[in-house]
């Protein structure tokens, strides 16, 4: 029985480590209209093939001293980087996967999560592009997720949702479990909308995009309610922190008004967020509930 397997933190960071590759593969051609597959890795600059021994993760970096072999151009260390945050986060998705009910299946929806959430922070960072294409398979994924955990084992999806299930007579079965899901990926979805809304009739202006939207969406399916509301309000928090240091150390020239229109990157802060929630889901509301009983 393949739910009895034990997933390996060791063997979860090597592929941690050839995925994390990859995902500087996509967030590099993604935004350039470029296709994943062909050609095979080359350098941006003077666009030469890579040998294999130029081309392992984090070890080439390191053996090229961070430069092209050919034209001796820097490559930029956040290729290293994401390899070894991927590496590291499915070490602890496999780690972590240990007591619960189907640990292999477990681990691997973890591992898929961060690798997505990973992709899309960058994504977010650098273009304040949360692309279709790996939003909507992202619900899409989160709802797959809900199903077959439901089945593999009858453990609810997070605290509020088995006491509504409770509470309405429902048992935590398939289509209960995929019905809860679809309903917090539709609120998380409704939250930006409705904060979109409101902005856009004040100031006329856009503030939370769509993308936002979809990605608020697949937190929703993937991690339940409170882990979604969750990831929200940290991810708020720590955007407007963020957007304060940027004004008081950053550019000081800027005026209030241009503050507002600041492009913030909170796709970027959610899907951060939303790693940590994987992990430990509503840590914000049980501080939160700790401090103020
Ligand atoms: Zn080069």
């Amino acid at each position: 029985m393949h739910a009895l397997l034990q997933p390996a933190p060791a063997l979860f960071a090597l592929f941690g480590l050839l995925f994390g590759s990859f995902l500087n593969v996509v967030r590099l051609r993604l935004p350039a209209g470029e296709s994943i597959v062909h050609p095979g890795s080359h350098c941006p600059h003077c666009q030469r093939l890579l040998a294999w021994w130029q081309n392992l993760p984090v070890l080439s970096w390191i053996l090229l001293r961070g430069r092209c072999h050919f034209c001796r151009q820097p490559i930029s260390p956040a290729y290293p980087l994401m390899e070894l945050a991927t590496a590291a986060l499915w070490a602890c998705a496999a780690a972590a996967s240990a007591h619960q009910p189907a640990p292999l299946a477990h681990a691997l929806a973890v591992a898929v999560f961060c690798w997505l959430m990973l992709l899309l922070a960058a994504l977010d960072w650098q273009h304040l592009w949360l692309p279709d294409r790996i939003t909507w398979p992202a619900i899409a994924l989160g709802l797959l997720w809900q199903g077959l955990r439901a089945n593999l084992a009858p453990a609810p999806v997070s605290p509020l949702v088995a006491e509504l299930l409770h509470s309405s007579g429902l048992q935590p079965t398939l289509p209960s479990a995929l019905l809860a899901a679809t309903l917090a990926a539709l609120v998380g979805a409704a939250i930006v909308l409705v904060i979109r809304l409101t902005y856009w009739l004040v100031r006329r202006r856009e503030g939370m995009g769509l993308g936002d939207a979809k990605l608020m969406a697949a937190l929703g399916a993937w991690l339940g309610f409170t882990a979604m509301l969750d990831s929200f309000l940290i991810a708020v928090f720590a955007a407007s922190a963020a957007a304060l240091l940027w004004m008081l150390f950053g550019k000081l020239r800027r005026s209030a008004t241009d503050w507002a229109a600041m492009p913030l990157p909170l796709g970027t802060f959610l899907a951060l967020a939303a790693i940590a929630e994987i992990f430990h889901p509503g840590w914000l509301l049980h501080l939160w509930l700790r401090f103020s009983l």
